[in-house]
């Protein structure tokens, strides 16, 4: 009899609380800003180990624009190793602060809305444009190709559906331009 493959705990310790704790009964929490906490992820499972910040960073921005983490960090959020049983006492679904998770808003324009290029295999550093918000998620294969904010028109068709755009970046051209409107 051949016993099954087990992967064996990685046998870190790490103290928390003044208390050596097994790897494995930690989570990475991230907090905002404002104190809320934002997002968890456990320390070490069957599949990964994470025991330094730096890789607990690189965890939480994996599939983001590498410099979406840069400017979270700039903004202030942090990370904190503690016990996976504190997920439900930290984990703010709603942060009930002002502005929300202590980070103002990004401007939007009127009759314009921020999306991401729709196709396949979009570079993670695509950026956000301001696109016409009646050329965005159209099934309209002969549009022409939309005027964004910014005057630049790198793609045709364009999302603004949470999960594509998610972990990218505004171009800093349109950004400008709904600012300037803000302002105005
Ligand atoms: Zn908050
Ligand atoms: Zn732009």
């Amino acid at each position: 009899m051949t016993p099954a493959a087990t992967k064996q705990a990685s046998g870190l310790f790490v103290t928390v609380n003044g208390e050596p704790t097994p790897l494995t009964d930690l989570s990475w929490y991230q907090t905002a800003p404002c104190g809320c906490t934002c997002a968890v992820t456990l320390a070490e499972t069957e599949w990964y180990v994470i025991a330094t910040e730096a890789d607990a960073w690189r965890r939480f921005y994996e599939d983001d624009d590498p410099s979406l983490m840069k400017r979270d960090q700039e903004r202030g959020y942090v990370l904190d190793l503690d016990a996976i049983s504190k997920v439900k006492e930290r984990l703010q679904v709603r942060c009930p602060h002002e502005p929300k998770w202590g980070v103002p808003p990004t401007p939007g324009l009127e009759g314009f809305a921020w999306a991401a290029p729709s196709a396949l295999n979009v570079r993670r550093n695509a950026r956000l444009h301001l696109i016409p918000a009646d050329s965005v998620d159209t099934q309209d294969w002969r549009a022409p190709y939309p005027d964004t904010a910014c005057g630049e028109s790198p793609r045709k068709r364009w999302t603004a559906q949470r999960w594509d755009t998610a972990g990218r970046i505004e171009c800093s051209r349109c950004l400008r331009v709904a600012t300037a409107a803000v302002s105005a």
